[in-house]
């Protein structure tokens, strides 16, 4: 009777576990959503045991709850399978199949991936929202980029300023991506991998038109490769209208993100200004007694930190005309306007951020003075 009592609880003490449990940190990430959409926090590039990662795929799902993420896709390598005499899988689905079982019991959105494998110019792709990983391991690179649309998947070119394969660490847009482009095959682009930024890759995604992504591409651990090293993972922020897969995808195809990593923000116009306007809340505008500086509190409701340059023709009292307003965090700025005035422009350079090539996002808001 003990013994059954004894097994009845740490059977059901077990099944509370993998309802509940929780693999949340202090450090997670969050970014305010914009007019109109969702801002979830994605990183679609990432590795494991099945191809030449070092995790089973149930650690990144673990490490993308600690980091309040949205949705992850485990991308392994196709045809590069290092570990295949010690984990032989002929499946090409299996890592993905893992990461949904432990998935299941947590608010997280899986969607299945793979990483097409070539060297130079060709280099490496990933495709995402597909329905079969193992139909795209093709002789022919074309094949496997014509089957992946056949899937209807998004696919985006990684790390194309990578040196191993572009010593001059410049993306080269060979004949094969422009065909791919030119066939609908190819759909977006790594300006961030693992940290590097290239603004090259950036200059390509608007001349090109392919949506802009940044990502760990983590082999090791999340921990390890970046936070231990004062880092954030990199991600990819997706404006969708909904937090499904669905959605996801639409806002992909769309080109609605902003890639980031720490307080790098690269993206188009039209999403980083929505974005770093819904970060920047404007707490307090009120002169100090009769003079005329001006007060402005500004609160960063973000997990990043934010840079600034004043671009107004007014100078501060006390600070430099840059600095920083911290992580859910304010800053008050002293503003010397020389008369009182009903009301100014508050104008400020965000310069961690890149909608093109050396253009940073321009933070601008009419205050209205308190009395
Ligand atoms: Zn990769």
């Amino acid at each position: 009777m003990k013994i059954q009592t004894i097994l009845f609880a740490i059977v059901f003490s077990n099944a509370i576990y993998s309802q509940q449990h929780s693999h949340s940190s202090t450090q997670a990430l969050s970014f305010p959503d914009v007019p109109g959409y969702k801002t979830l926090k994605t990183d679609f590039h990432q590795h494991t045991v099945f191809s030449d990662g070092y995790v089973w795929p149930n650690i990144r799902i673990m490490e993308a709850l600690r980091d309040n993420l949205d949705a992850i896709s485990l991308t392994e390598h196709l045809e590069y399978q290092p570990h295949s005499k010690d984990i032989p899988h002929p499946d090409r689905n299996r890592a993905h199949e893992l990461a949904i079982q432990e998935a299941k019991s947590h608010d997280l959105i899986v969607i299945p991936g793979s990483e097409i494998t070539r060297g130079a110019p060709i280099g490496h792709s990933n495709a995402i929202f597909i329905t079969d990983a193992n139909d795209l391991l093709q002789d022919e690179a074309e094949e496997a980029f014509s089957t992946a649309k056949s899937q209807n998947a998004f696919v985006f070119w990684n790390h194309p300023a990578w040196h191993p394969q572009n010593p001059n660490g410049n993306p080269n847009l060979s004949d094969f991506q422009k065909a791919r482009i030119q066939n609908g095959e190819l759909h977006g682009i790594e300006v961030i991998n693992d940290g590097d930024y290239a603004e090259e890759s950036l200059a390509l995604a608007l001349e090109e038109n392919l949506t802009i992504m940044g990502t760990s591409d983590i082999h090791g651990l999340i921990d390890w490769h970046f936070k231990e090293k004062g880092h954030s993972r990199p991600i990819t922020l997706v404006f969708a209208k909904e937090r499904t897969q669905n959605s996801i995808r639409e806002a992909l195809f769309a080109g609605r993100t902003v890639a980031v990593f720490d307080d790098l923000m690269v993206g188009r116009k039209e999403n980083l200004l929505p974005l770093l306007n819904a970060c920047i809340q404007v707490k307090e505008a009120k002169y100090i007694g009769k003079t005329s500086i001006l007060r402005v509190t500004v609160e960063n409701v973000s997990s990043t930190d934010l840079l600034f340059e004043n671009l107004m023709p007014y100078n501060f009292y006390s600070n430099p005309a840059v600095f920083t307003v911290p992580a859910k965090g304010t800053k008050t700025l002293q503003i010397k306007t020389l008369k009182q005035l009903d009301g100014i422009e508050l104008k400020l350079s965000a310069i961690r951020t890149y909608t093109a090539p050396k253009e940073h996002a321009v933070l601008s808001r009419n205050l209205i003075v308190e009395d």
